[in-house]
């Protein structure tokens, strides 16, 4: 019995310039790593049988399923602030969109399938590394409720890539709400393809925004939509001490989800300034920058959107910036809410992004590490008998002592019970994150002794962030000075 993909594409009704029609290269030896047998179910997909050695076939690009239509995207974008006109999926083919048990609309993607024409002197493939490196933060950051593509499988395909030297190959499959990127947009906007760009917008407004379509000025209605979910988005990464790492415009999806995973990483000691990636040597995209950089690249997408805003190019002009005017607000909002849950108020009051900010800059100025923190900081919240836990965590202590003399004040003038709050905080304060030292330590017992157990009960660590986890405590420790990891890198 062979696996059925129920695909349903829409992508590849789009005409032949949105993409071009390639079949994944075959690889030699494939070998299943892992199987989301959860999320296959939720895509309609039979998890037995993609795990057989059939499935493992299609996995890896080796065959194709006689349903899909693999495609590789067509897209531009700004790299670290300069213009591409053609970048593409360059070693990604999109086999199809499946809809899932909820009824949502979502793409099915080989990476590191193997060159497309978008391959300018790429080699099409992905290194071992990187795959469970996306697998592993992907799910993570599903695990922590924060809109992402996710993993449904990741395979060794048994060749070598070189890279700077050579590594094993593998496949990942992911999948998405869409594939479409800020620089999806910035391709037809570059080729003064109106008729392109319109046909994209009206393709994403019915896939992701169908609320834009009922409005008198539906483009519009569809840039203040993105504005808003990549405003939500990057708060919430803020919230965890996530880092993309490489927010270019062609790594920004317009449906709001987090997505191509490369040099990512959680930071340990909270520090606004951290880079991770070792390609981001000025910084552009370091942990405090990134809602800067998303307005960044809202703009560049506000610009590619101006034939649609308005045939007046002054008026266009003056739609796109009242639309971006929203980001920073909606940032704001989004960031202090947050802000508010993780310090464990229910209420709002006027100083209260004072309060926390003077948290984060006590921590910024001990070294405390920012996901024990907050995490301890909800056993604080029922007694003072949990302040010893946190504090310990500052270079100088009774800095946090005299935050939390303030912090005590505050919480008195809330209606909740310690023992309430305590537990609403607990469920926005994870206790485990891919913590980068352990998720470099996955990768190279994986590189270097073929070994995937340690991937596994990292991925089984992460995917449920808010639970103890008591046997598993290890994995909530900040790194030794000797084992703290502080480069990554994109492995292409
Ligand atoms: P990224 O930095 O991963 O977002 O990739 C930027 C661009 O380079 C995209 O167009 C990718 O498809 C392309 N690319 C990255 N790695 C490879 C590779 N190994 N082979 C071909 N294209 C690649
Ligand atoms: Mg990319």
């Amino acid at each position: 019995m062979t696996v059925h993909f129920p695909f349903n594409n829409t992508y590849a009704r789009l005409p032949d310039r949105f993409y071009a029609r390639v079949a994944p290269t075959p690889v030699s030896g494939p070998k299943l790593i892992r199987l989301n047998r959860e999320l296959a179910v939720q895509l309609g997909l039979d998890p037995d049988r993609l795990a057989s050695p059939e499935g493992v076939e299609f996995l890896c690009g080796r065959r194709v399923p006689e349903e899909a239509e693999p495609i590789a995207m067509a897209y531009a974008g700004h790299q670290f602030g300069h213009f591409v006109p053609q970048l593409g999926d360059g070693r990604a083919i999109l086999l199809g969109e499946v809809v899932d048990r909820d009824g949502v609309r979502r793409d099915i993607q080989l990476k590191g399938s193997g060159p497309t024409p978008f391959s300018r002197r790429g080699d099409g493939r992905a290194a071992l590394g990187p795959v469970l490196r996306e697998y592993l933060v992907s799910e993570a950051m599903a695990a922590l409720g924060i809109p992402t593509t996710r993993a449904l499988a990741a395979v060794l395909t048994g060749d070598v890539v070189a890279r700077e030297m050579p590594l094993p190959g593998a496949v990942l499959t992911r999948v998405a709400s869409s594939h479409v990127r800020v620089g999806t947009f910035q391709f037809f906007a570059a080729r003064q393809d109106v008729e392109g760009l319109r046909l994209l917008a009206d393709y994403v407004i019915g896939r992701h925004y169908p609320q834009a379509a009922g409005s008198d000025r539906p483009y519009r209605a569809f840039l203040d939509l993105v504005i808003a979910a990549q405003a939500d988005l990057v708060a919430r990464w803020l919230h965890v001490g996530f880092i993309h790492g490489v927010m270019n415009t062609d790594n920004m999806s317009v449906a709001g989800e987090t997505i191509d995973y490369g040099p990512c990483a959680f930071m340990d000691a909270y520090d606004p300034a951290t880079v991770f990636s070792s390609i981001d040597q000025q910084g552009r995209y370091a942990y405090g920058n990134q809602p800067r950089i998303a307005l960044w690249n809202l703009t560049r997408l506000a610009e590619a959107l101006l034939p649609l805003l308005s045939d007046d190019e002054e008026k266009a002009v003056a739609e796109a910036n009242e639309a971006l005017g929203a980001f920073p607000r909606d940032f704001e909002t989004a960031y202090h809410a947050g802000l508010r849950r993780k310090i464990g108020l229910a209420t709002e009051r006027e100083e209260d992004p004072a309060l926390a900010g003077d948290l984060l800059k006590a921590m910024a100025e001990n070294g405390a590490d920012f996901t024990l923190t907050f995490r301890r900081l909800s056993d604080a919240a029922a007694g003072p008998e949990g302040d010893e836990a946190v504090r310990n965590l500052f270079i100088n202590p009774l800095a946090y002592d005299a935050w939390a003399a303030r912090w005590r004040e505050r919480l008195a003038q809330e209606p909740q019970d310690g023992a309430s709050r305590r537990a609403a905080m607990r469920a926005v304060n994870p206790a485990f994150i891919p913590r980068n030292h352990k998720v470099e330590a996955v990768i190279q017992a994986g590189l270097e002794h073929n070994d995937f157990a340690p991937f596994e009960e990292l991925l089984a660590v992460v995917s449920k962030p808010y639970d103890d986890q008591p046997s598993l405590a290890r994995y909530a420790e900040p790194p030794e000075p000797h084992e703290r990891v502080l480069r990554t890198f994109c492995g292409t």
